[in-house]
């Protein structure tokens, strides 16, 4: 056989393998998800090409990635049957750093000396990272076409250099073999390295990070040995992950029963969720989402610094339950799974924020998430458009805060907004803005509303008394979101929001109204009578009140408190008052 040679690694892979070696011990769980997701591309590779040249597959073309331990030997070993390496390929893909997300991470680190650990975890450092736990790395491997004498032996230490030699391998693919570092006494207990022999331990992490690769993950059965009184593996191979990334088969293959059940697994939640919506995005950026809309609010939905619920997938391996960018926080409450084929493995939460894939990927998921709440609200059908209502009453009040956070999607949330009215039955939010519109009478210039704590009280409000004479609408807002919201939302439709609690109302062009003859008593100048009577009434008031008039909008009650034009409302000031400012 050819004897080995010694390569020098490429300067940056060495520095890279320095802090690596010499970071802490943190998170160095991730090494395993970075070689199965390795097997994982060498066998979607493989498939890839084999679609040109089927004799690729050598006859085996069950893909699959298979874990051993040999606590003996210190062991640790991640096959797979993929595309595999050549000679060549092993000194330049296993010697060199190509990928960018690597080289951004060097580039970030510069000359720090002392690596953050937890910037290495975030980052993942690929193959390199399995020297956080391995004092020397054997890959063995043949490429998938190649003859049997054509294998390839790589090895290194994980300092300066490796050794690539030729060697006689029957199996098509690698074996990435990691011994073990030796644990020093000190260490403690759930740092040590020995807990990569345990089979237990795998299955765990393999289930943390793995579980949605769409290839098996094997791993030999065990079985009790009464004997030696240990497991023991036996020579059957059993699959660890449930193989079933759900979001990457077809949506006609998938059944209702599969995505219930996936989301129940997801989320945890025994609800059935209202509505979810499963595309494959190609162009500008590709990815697939698949976003659940729940039927009933979390605990913390109010909590506003609460992880996102939406989960990263990088090419299935999944990344990150904590991507606040991948979901606008007036969304926060929906649920689901993002996997982009265009992000590197290893990308860092400040990567994910200066992404343009990734704000690519939240426009696009803003957009499913908006028209599938258009679908129920403007649905024919009234059980949908039943489940907007229910809907809206678990979310409303966070979808509001759009209208302030989303300028770009202010006229399609606008649409979505409901609230109860003068001219609902009751105190449901069931009026849109469009309804209100489509019921404005002639002549009637802006969409009136009054806020308050609640329905009941903005009712006997007598700022209404007026409109309700007229028979004019007011919309009852009465969400603590809704002065916020109205600081964003100023009209609708070409046609100004206007409070019925401030300033002067001016009813007087709008037709239909009973009443002439009232109006034309109220339009005259205040009377003497009237005249000494307000200033009565300013004397007694003094500085509590700005201004004191005789007033059109009063039917029953006697008075009224309104805003200025320019003030605050009652309803705000009594809210930033509870609030404490
Ligand atoms: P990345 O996976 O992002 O390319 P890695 O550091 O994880 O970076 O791997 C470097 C390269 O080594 C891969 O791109 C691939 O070419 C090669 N490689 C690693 N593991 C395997 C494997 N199991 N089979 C075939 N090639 C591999
Ligand atoms: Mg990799």
């Amino acid at each position: 056989p050819a004897a080995a040679h010694t390569h020098a690694f490429q300067a940056e892979v060495r520095q890279l393998l320095h802090l690596v070696t010499h970071s802490l011990y943190s998170n160095r769980d991730i090494f395993l998800r970075e070689l199965i997701s390795n097997a994982s591309d060498a066998c979607d590779k493989l498939r890839f090409q084999a679609i040109d040249d089927a004799s690729l597959m050598e006859g085996d073309a069950d893909l699959r990635i298979r874990i051993a331990v040999d606590p003996e030997q210190r062991t640790l070993t991640i096959s797979d049957n993929g595309i595999g390496l050549s000679l060549e390929e092993a000194v330049e893909h296993l010697g060199t750093i190509a990928k960018s997300g690597t080289r951004e991470f060097m580039q970030k680190l510069g000359d720090k000396q002392k690596p953050d650990a937890a910037l290495i975890g975030q980052f993942g450092v690929g193959f390199y990272s399995g020297f956080m736990v391995a004092e020397r790395i054997t890959v063995e491997s043949r490429r998938a076409g190649m003859t049997q004498a054509e294998g390839v032996r790589w090895e290194s230490d994980g300092t300066g250099e490796f050794t690539v030699e030729t060697i006689t391998r029957a199996k098509r693919g690698t074996d990435v073999i990691l011994h073990l570092r030796a644990d020093a006494d000190d260490t403690p207990h759930e740092d040590k390295i020995d807990k990569y022999l345990r089979v237990w331990t795998l299955k765990d992490l393999i289930g943390k990070y793995s579980d949605h690769i769409s290839l098996p993950i094997e791993m030999r059965k065990e079985k009790w040995d009464a004997e030696q009184s240990k497991y023991v593996a036996t020579d059957e191979w059993e699959q660890i992950n449930s193989a079933a990334a759900l979001w990457t088969r077809s949506k006609s293959e998938i059944t209702e029963e599969q995505y219930l059940e996936f989301y129940k697994q997801l989320i945890g939640d025994s609800q059935p969720p209202l509505r979810w919506t499963h595309n494959r995005v190609e162009g500008r950026s590709e990815y697939t989402q698949l976003l659940y809309i729940p039927s009933k609010a979390p605990m913390d939905l109010w909590d506003r610094q609460q992880k996102a619920g939406v989960k990263l997938y990088v090419k299935r391996v999944f990344i990150t339950d904590d991507a606040e960018s991948l979901m606008p926080t007036y969304l926060r409450f929906v649920r689901g799974v993002i996997d982009s084929a265009d992000l590197p493995l290893n990308v860092s939460r400040e990567m994910l924020q200066e992404s343009r894939d990734v704000r690519a990927i939240r426009e696009g998921s803003v957009k499913r998430v908006l028209s599938m709440l258009e679908d129920l609200a403007g649905s024919e059908d009234q059980a949908e458009r039943d489940k907007y209502a229910a809907f809206w009453a678990e979310f409303g009040a966070v979808l509001k805060e759009g209208l302030g956070e989303d300028f770009s999607n202010r006229e399609r949330l606008a649409k979505l907004l409901r609230a109860a009215s003068t001219h609902s039955e009751d105190d449901a939010p069931s009026v849109s803005l469009a309804d209100y519109v489509a019921r404005m009478k002639e002549g009637q210039k802006a969409i009136y509303y009054i806020t308050a704590e609640t329905p009941k009280i903005a009712r006997s409000s007598p700022q209404l008394e007026i409109f309700r004479k007229k028979g004019i609408e007011v919309l009852l807002l009465t969400d603590r979101v809704d002065e916020w919201m109205l600081g964003f939302l100023n009209e609708f439709d070409g046609k100004p929001l206007q409070s019925v609690a401030r300033g002067a109302v001016d009813l007087s062009d709008i037709k239909g109204a009973e009443d002439k003859a009232d109006e034309a008593k109220d339009d005259k100048e205040p009377s003497a009578d009237h005249q000494a009577l307000i200033e009565r009434f300013k004397q007694a008031l003094g500085e509590r009140v700005k201004e004191v008039r005789i007033s059109k909008r009063l039917v029953d009650s006697p008075a009224c408190l309104v805003a200025a034009d320019d003030g605050m409302s009652a309803h705000l000031a009594r809210l930033l008052k509870q609030a404490g400012r």
